[in-house]
């Protein structure tokens, strides 16, 4: 099954990504974990660093040509989970092009819908484990003592106000696009994590 998680930054798009792969035994795709990786090994330009850092988006060739050799990749051939990707049309119209030259098609386009005014808290607050990428939350999800956390530098509110921002701008247009293409599903995001949980594995029929 080829899934897309969509929503807002803070959503819970990758907290819940975590159950779905496991339970579909797909690899979650985020490109969002492959940019900051590149960024941490020293690779990334640091003209997209500023853009991330800064909570703006990275050009569309970029992350197309990131998601392109990753579905190229073995664990991929059952399916992925795509985790903020596409966040623009012409990534969305990218994507399908990529999996139709493979016989493959999005299946299901889930958008996590949560408020605005709970998105600022829910990213300020986020801390995310250094070595097992664990996504936890100083208030509702707090780490275990001891763990080494990170905040990520686009978790400020600021550069939160801005991706609200790009995602009301352009992002929500890739709600339509799956719309008219008979794959979204909406699902409430507010409520224990358990609970969007169910709610997204019921909207997947899992
Ligand atoms: P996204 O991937 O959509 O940006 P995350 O999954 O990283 O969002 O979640 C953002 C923050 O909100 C994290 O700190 C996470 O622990 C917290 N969070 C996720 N789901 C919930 C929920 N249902 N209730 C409260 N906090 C949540
Ligand atoms: P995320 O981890 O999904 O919140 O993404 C963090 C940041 O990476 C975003 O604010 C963008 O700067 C960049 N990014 C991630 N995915 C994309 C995408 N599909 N298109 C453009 N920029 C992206």
């Amino acid at each position: 099954m080829n899934v897309v998680f969509m929503g807002p930054p803070g959503a819970g798009k990758g907290t819940q990504a975590k159950f779905v792969c496991e339970k579909l035994g797909i690899p979650q795709l985020s490109t969002g974990d492959i940019l900051r990786a590149s960024n941490a090994a020293g690779k990334l330009p640091a003209a997209l660093v500023q853009a991330m850092d800064t909570g703006g988006l990275v050009p569309d060739d970029v992350v197309i040509g990131l998601i392109g050799d990753r579905i190229n990749e073995s664990d991929c051939v059952g399916g992925a989970l795509f985790d903020g990707f596409p966040r623009t049309v012409p990534q969305a119209e990218a994507l399908g092009a990529m999996l139709a030259a493979r016989g493959l098609k999005i299946d299901i386009a889930i958008a996590i819908e949560v408020p605005s005014d709970l998105l600022i808290e829910r990213t300020v607050l986020r801390r995310t484990d250094k070595r097992t990428g664990q996504i936890y939350h100083l208030k509702y999800n707090p780490p275990p003592p001891g763990a080494d956390v990170v905040h990520r530098a686009d978790d400020t509110e600021e550069s939160v106000r801005t991706r609200l921002d790009a995602y009301a701008r352009v992002t929500s247009a890739v709600i339509p696009f799956y719309e008219e293409a008979g794959v979204l599903k909406r699902v409430d995001g507010v409520g224990a994590v358990g609970e969007v949980t169910k709610r997204v594995l019921a909207a997947l029929g899992v």
